[in-house]
């Protein structure tokens, strides 16, 4: 049986690892939705789809998830809700179960007809998007809140300056 989970992942961090574990002990393939493929370089959402994917292939290898368990496909949103299932069916493997913290998400699935499971949030004031790119900004401690390999590849990227450098650009644009 094989198992959705769709996250923005900006950036992947150690909740997404612990919920991936997680969904494997239940299914025996998991569908990693890499969602608003198509955004990046704002405060929101600082990497493209494309880092995002790099981060998430070299976390699992690090974590010890063999590649023949995990398919990650980049998936952009679209303009109306009432088509996104649809969407996401065209573009992912068949699937049975969704598994997802996000009511949108969950009321989506559920009215497409699907099995929807919540599991359950790991350390969630940490382990959260918002909480990394926050203590980017300013500077603390983020490399705890995400797995080591994530951590070299925003290294590589440069990501930290990047979401400085948006900092700079966001205030301009008010101004
Ligand atoms: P996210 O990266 O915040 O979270 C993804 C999932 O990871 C969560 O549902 C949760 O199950 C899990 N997770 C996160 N932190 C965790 C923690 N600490 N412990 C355990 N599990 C944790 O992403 P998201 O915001 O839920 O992503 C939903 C995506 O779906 C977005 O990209 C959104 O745009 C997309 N979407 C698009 C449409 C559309 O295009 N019309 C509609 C609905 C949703």
């Amino acid at each position: 049986m094989r198992g959705l989970l769709v996250g923005r992942m900006q950036p992947v961090h150690e909740g997404h690892l612990e919920v991936i574990k997680r969904i494997l002990e239940e299914v025996d393939e998991v569908i990693i939705g890499i969602g608003s493929a198509q955004l990046s370089h704002t405060l929101k959402d600082p990497f493209t789809a494309g880092e995002r994917v790099l981060m998430l292939t070299k976390a699992l290898t690090e974590k010890g998830i063999p590649a023949s368990k995990y398919y990650i496909i980049p998936i952009q949103d679209v303009a109306c809700n009432s088509i996104w299932v649809a969407h996401v069916k065209m573009l992912t493997p068949p699937f049975k179960c969704v598994y997802s913290g996000n009511p949108l998400v969950q009321q989506l699935f559920k009215e497409g007809g699907h099995q929807v499971t919540i599991p359950p949030l790991y350390n969630r004031k940490l382990y959260s998007g918002t909480e990394v790119r926050k203590r980017m900004l300013e500077g603390k401690d983020w490399e705890s809140l995400v797995p080591s390999s994530v951590f070299e590849v925003i290294q590589e990227i440069d990501g930290v300056s990047r979401i400085k450098q948006l900092t700079i650009k966001e205030v301009n644009e008010i101004k």
